[in-house]
């Protein structure tokens, strides 16, 4: 794994953040496309277009053709250390301070660009250098950890599992976060799937003695290893 960047050379927040996006983007091999960065960020379109050129201008992405954009190495190490920074607080919020499960991403979000390497590698060893982050995304470096991990909306009725891993896209909504917490849709429960409805995309999932709904479109961010 590449060391951190010195905090010194490290880019503005404003582009840690872009940078961060488009890594999990490149990650999921899905291309980096303008509009989906303004969706994804809450910004308007030109704003992305300028901040773009300056990303370009300053070496952290690299346009081919005309819009085809990728991270230059620079570009790659600066957002796996944010992403780290981000993932390793959110440990340290949920351990040390009891944050709900459910807030501590939008309040890692807050704090992330201001973890110094040395306080980052103090909540390395702390939290026994964890491979995932709370939620069960892949700390940078560590994605062949959750590659056998499926969505549960490719499973069938019958099925068991356990949850693993809420994607990224879905620790952003925080409405989706709170209904999957209070209905104990985490990393770690065992579910079993009890019923499809293709026509009305949702599924029914069996919680303990609870049965929970899931609309297809948050399901596709929730994964899980199979169990029978
Ligand atoms: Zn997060
Ligand atoms: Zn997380």
């Amino acid at each position: 794994m590449s060391q951190s960047i010195s905090v010194e050379s490290r880019p503005t927040p404003t582009i840690e953040d872009y940078l961060a996006v488009m890594y999990i983007m490149e990650r999921d091999g899905e291309e980096i496309i303008a509009a989906r960065l303004a969706e994804s960020l809450e910004v308007t379109p030109p704003t992305v277009t300028v901040t773009l050129k300056r990303m370009e201008r300053d070496g952290w992405i690299e346009v081919v053709g005309r819009k085809s954009i990728h991270l230059t190495i620079p570009g790659c190490e600066a957002a796996s250390s944010v992403i780290r920074r981000h993932m390793l607080t959110e440990w340290m919020l949920a351990r040390m301070l009891k944050v709900r499960w459910s807030d501590v991403h939008s309040e890692a979000h807050a704090i992330e660009h201001s973890i110094s390497n040395e306080i980052e590698s103090k909540m390395r060893q702390n939290f026994d250098d964890p491979q995932v982050c709370p939620h069960g995304n892949p700390l940078p470096g560590y994605e062949y950890v959750t590659v056998q991990w499926r969505p549960i909306n490719q499973l069938l009725v019958g099925e068991k599992a356990i949850i693993r891993r809420i994607h990224e896209t879905a620790e952003d909504d925080a409405d989706l976060m709170k209904f999957l917490e209070n209905n104990g849709v985490f990393p770690g429960t065992q579910v079993e799937i009890c019923e499809v409805l293709p026509f009305n995309q949702t599924l029914t999932l069996g919680v303990g003695e609870q049965s929970v709904v899931l609309g297809f479109s948050a399901a596709q961010y929730i994964y899980v290893e199979v169990s029978n």
